[in-house]
């Protein structure tokens, strides 16, 4: 998605080799046309699939996800990473390693919203390790759902979570592909 990768190149701060700032347009100030465009991109791979349910973790996967659910015509659910009062019984959680954080938290659906007939696209922000897309991918599995794939804004490639999720035979769909961000510059896949 050239208009992404754009976006990424002039706007993206590299923190390390390993971290990519977005807050400029993604994780904190938001583009809502770049949003849109996001939407009707994921919307276009998966138009065919028979979604019935989107499925992202709070915060910065909401918004790609909404516009999503927007063009495609489903609802979507975020997964909640605090404990609140008006979540508390009836949920499917699991545990979460946080890659920019370093830290185990959990997060937690409530089970009226998701049935084991719905067909469930997952969408996230960002693809490091594959650890916030396997939590998702658990939750969604206690519900008894199925998953037609993931949908990914920006996969930075050289970790390892589009091998381990393709390894366990999920479909993987990224918007941007970061190959490096190597000596502050990024560098994409195709
Ligand atoms: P994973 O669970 O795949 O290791 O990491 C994905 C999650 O960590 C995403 O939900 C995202 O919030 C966060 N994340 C991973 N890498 C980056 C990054 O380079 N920049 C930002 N802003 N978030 C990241």
């Amino acid at each position: 998605m050239d208009i992404l990768k754009d976006k990424i190149r002039t706007e993206g701060v590299v923190l390390s080799d390993q971290v990519l700032k977005v807050d400029a347009f993604l994780n904190h100030q938001i583009d809502p046309v770049l949003m849109q465009q996001i939407g009707h991109a994921f919307a276009e791979r998966f138009r065919d699939q028979g979604i019935t349910k989107i499925v992202t973790v709070e915060a910065s996967g909401i918004a790609p996800a909404v516009m999503a659910g927007l063009e495609l015509g489903v609802s979507v659910i975020f997964a909640r990473k605090y404990q609140s009062l008006t979540l508390r019984d009836n949920l499917y959680t699991s545990t979460v390693f946080s890659f920019t954080k370093q830290s185990e938290s959990t997060i937690a659906i409530s089970a009226k919203h998701l049935m084991a007939d719905d067909h469930v696209l997952v969408i996230d922000d960002f693809l490091a390790n594959g650890h916030a897309a396997k939590a998702l991918i658990d939750l969604i599995g206690q519900a008894g759902a199925s998953i037609a794939g993931l949908g990914i804004v920006i996969e930075k490639s050289f970790q390892e979570g589009r091998a381990l999720l393709e390894g366990e035979g999920y479909r993987v769909e990224s918007l941007a592909r970061v190959k490096s961000l190597a000596d502050g510059k990024v560098t994409f896949l195709d």
